[in-house]
């Protein structure tokens, strides 16, 4: 599915559109058919959450084409997109209020009375509570909001819940230092540039080029033949001023679109000449 949505934006056919026409595909017709119906699932445990995610997770890094191990908060934060617990929570709520307001559900009312009056905690009724409980949403009293209102309401803690999450998210993992105080919204450039080069910006922002431990290698700098730690040590290096590569600290200190452009321009540069340095050796030694 994910393939076929590749296809039907891939920047051939409409080019620096793709990267909005597939978030689109995305939201309409994959995140439905993945969610679908899962909101009257109960006895939702950590692992099942986990392997939800796990699936949005693939899914979005399948689209940008980016390494399996790039952060998934990052790249949420990057695209202003829900995880999917918030997705789910979003239509549990939202389902728990057609019943409780609406007349011809009485199947439904029934059955949520009757678990409500039940001491089990593995109804749907108990899970919807938790939720509540977990967003500050008054479950009990969803019958006093008129359903727009209620839909506000939602959406307002959901997002609450996820900015918070991923502020923790951010502030604990080296990779997201760019993003640390990125509005937790879909960044406009995304809307006019295309998925090859939204792939590009979203490795440098992600700390996700193969230029140094970071990536689980163990390469060496071009310069001063030391360790590369990541992105930072080849923006700081000295020895590859010499040999003409020069780095901006700026551009981590102030990531601007255009000094984001300017250091993806940088790294590709840098990891050219790494790869040909590679070659030239292994040729050598053969
Ligand atoms: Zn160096």
């Amino acid at each position: 599915m994910i393939w076929e949505a590749k296809k039907i934006a891939s920047g051939k056919n409409i080019g620096n559109m793709s990267t909005s026409a597939l978030l689109l595909i995305y939201e309409k017709t994959i995140i439905p058919a993945i969610t679908y119906n899962l909101e009257v699932w109960s006895n939702w445990q950590q692992k099942n959450w986990q392997a939800i995610e796990k699936v949005q997770a693939k899914a979005l890094k399948q689209m940008f084409n980016l390494p399996k191990t790039t952060p998934y908060w990052g790249l949420l934060c990057e695209l202003g997109m829900w995880n999917m617990k918030s997705r789910i929570v979003h239509k549990r709520m939202i389902l728990l209020h057609s019943i409780a307001r609406s007349a011809d559900n009485r199947i439904g009312k029934e059955i949520i009375e009757d678990q409500k009056h039940r001491e089990t905690d593995q109804c749907w009724y108990s899970q919807v509570c938790e939720e509540g409980e977990e967003y500050k949403l008054p479950v009990q009293d969803v019958g006093k909001y008129t359903k727009s209102e209620w839909k506000k309401l939602v959406k307002s803690k959901i997002m609450k819940n996820i900015v918070n999450e991923s502020i923790i998210k951010r502030r604990q993992m080296k990779k997201l230092e760019i993003l640390k105080n990125q509005k937790y919204e879909r960044q406009s450039y995304l809307n006019y540039t295309s998925v090859t080069e939204v792939t590009d910006i979203i490795k440098t922002k992600l700390h996700m080029w193969d230029i140094g431990r970071n990536m689980g290698g163990n390469r060496d700098c071009i310069g001063c033949t030391r360790e590369v730690d990541g992105i930072s040590h080849i923006i700081h290096c000295q020895e590859l001023k010499k040999i003409g590569m020069e780095g901006n600290k700026q551009w981590i200190e102030q990531s601007t679109l255009a000094n984001i452009q300017k250091m993806t321009k940088f790294i590709k540069r840098y990891v050219e000449k790494r790869d040909e340095k590679d070659e030239m050796e292994s040729n050598m030694e053969k």
